[in-house]
């Protein structure tokens, strides 16, 4: 899933500044799990912003909703007519939840109410870490399941930097060192051999952007 937090409500209150009438949108597939922006996060932003503007002697008007993904055009068709009614809107989405409802939506500005950080997973109560950085060349069969360019911070491919004590990187000691996590996953499952082929040179020419695939 994509992971985003929050922007702190004072960015949210100068980007919206300039509009009296706001849609926001909230997004109820990643946003949601990742309580950033889901129905919960809409309500509780549109109370803040009511009070903000009252405190401030504003006139502004909110309109909440949330679209089961706004990634995807036909989830926005539902919007159409509070997007004609608003004069901005403030997406509770993924990068690219803002930018599919630009896309869809020209005439209107739309505003990132989110931080998108990462794809990751959610490895205890309130807490996701990075799993993947879309690299565009999956090597995890050869890693054990466990990737070496988003869980290592320097990216090595070909084992460790040497740093790591007791099973902790060097670079946040907080963090268990990736490539010790790969030699305990590949030692369980007996293939420890798999550590004696070494990987080619990353071919980063894949994470070229802007990327895309047809199916
Ligand atoms: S090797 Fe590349 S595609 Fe596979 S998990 Fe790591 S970053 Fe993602
Ligand atoms: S200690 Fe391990 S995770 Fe940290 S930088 Fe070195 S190889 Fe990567």
């Amino acid at each position: 899933m994509i992971v985003g937090k929050q922007k702190p409500l004072p960015e949210i209150r100068e980007m919206i500044a300039d509009y009296g009438n706001i849609l926001i949108l909230g997004c109820g597939t990643c946003a949601t799990v990742c309580f950033a922006g889901g129905e919960r996060e809409v309500d509780i932003l549109a109370s803040s912003l009511g009070i903000a503007a009252k405190l401030e002697g504003k006139e502004r008007v909110t309109t909440k909703h949330t679209v089961k993904r706004q990634c995807e055009w036909e989830f926005l068709d539902e919007i159409e007519e509070k997007v004609k009614q608003a004069d901005a809107v403030l997406s509770l989405g993924c990068g690219v939840g803002v930018q599919a409802i630009a896309e869809r939506f020209p005439e209107i500005p739309v505003l990132p109410g989110l931080d998108t950080l990462f794809m990751g997973m959610p490895v205890e109560e309130g807490v996701w870490v990075e799993r993947c950085v879309g690299c565009g060349n999956c090597i995890l069969n050869q890693t054990g399941g466990i990737c070496p360019i988003a869980r290592c911070p320097k990216g090595l491919i070909n084992g460790p930097c040497g740093g790591y004590r007791d099973g902790k990187c060097e670079v946040d000691p907080t963090r268990d060192c990736a490539w010790v996590l790969i030699y305990e996953r590949l030692k369980k499952m007996g293939r420890l051999d798999m550590l004696h082929t070494s990987q080619p040179l990353k071919d980063y020419s894949k994470m070229g952007h802007p990327r895309s695939i047809t199916r």
